[in-house]
């Protein structure tokens, strides 16, 4: 695990970022801009800073139901590796127990986990899938993530409205075709 952010030396950098932008980091508004950006990015990031262990804390129990239990429209906000701009949307998780489950605002809390680091959408994605398959034990798992991103509609393509869709299946959801057609029914928003 990463070691604690050096908000100082971010505030300092961002400083000497806004200079190169053509900027005055003095005048009025821009005063505390420094600051604030450090502070924003080291919650942004804090990700790095954390464990599944320590999110998950505990909050497994056992259970003997082997049904599909399904999380849907989980809130995104995460960050492009490529160009450090957010990406957001929704998420929709699938599990099946062996013996254990987890409790909901738990799954949330592992897909910020993951969420609060540069990523890729893909990437994103086969984490929240390989965490939720360890943490739990699971019998299999389904992660479908829908995302905007904006260095797609504030530059390059400017594609305002497209979608990005990326999907991981683990164990049954693999193996088993009516089990992923099942979990992709039961996740159809619309
Ligand atoms: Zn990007």
């Amino acid at each position: 695990m990463k070691k604690q952010i050096n908000k100082t030396r971010v505030a300092e950098l961002t400083r000497q970022l806004l200079v190169e932008l053509g900027e005055d980091p003095d005048r009025e508004g821009l005063k505390g801009t420094p600051k604030r950006v450090a502070e924003s990015l080291a919650f942004l990031t804090g990700g790095y800073r954390q464990t599944t262990k320590q999110v998950v804390n505990n909050a497994v129990f056992q259970s003997h139901t082997n049904h599909m239990i399904i999380v849907r429209d989980i809130e995104i906000y995460s960050m492009c590796e490529h160009h450090m701009l957010p990406f957001f949307g929704r998420c929709h998780v699938g599990y099946i127990a062996k013996d254990k489950v987890i409790g909901v605002s738990k799954i949330a809390r592992i897909v910020d986990c993951f969420a609060r680091r540069l990523q890729i959408q893909e990437r994103l994605t086969e984490q929240i899938a390989n965490s939720i398959m360890e943490e739990v034990g699971a019998e299999g798992v389904g992660v479908v993530m829908e995302c905007r991103h904006l260095c797609m509609m504030m530059r390059g393509v400017e594609k305002q409205n497209s979608v990005m869709t990326t999907s991981a299946v683990l164990g049954s959801f693999r193996t088993e075709g009516a089990t992923r057609q099942e979990f992709l029914s039961l996740i159809k928003t619309h």
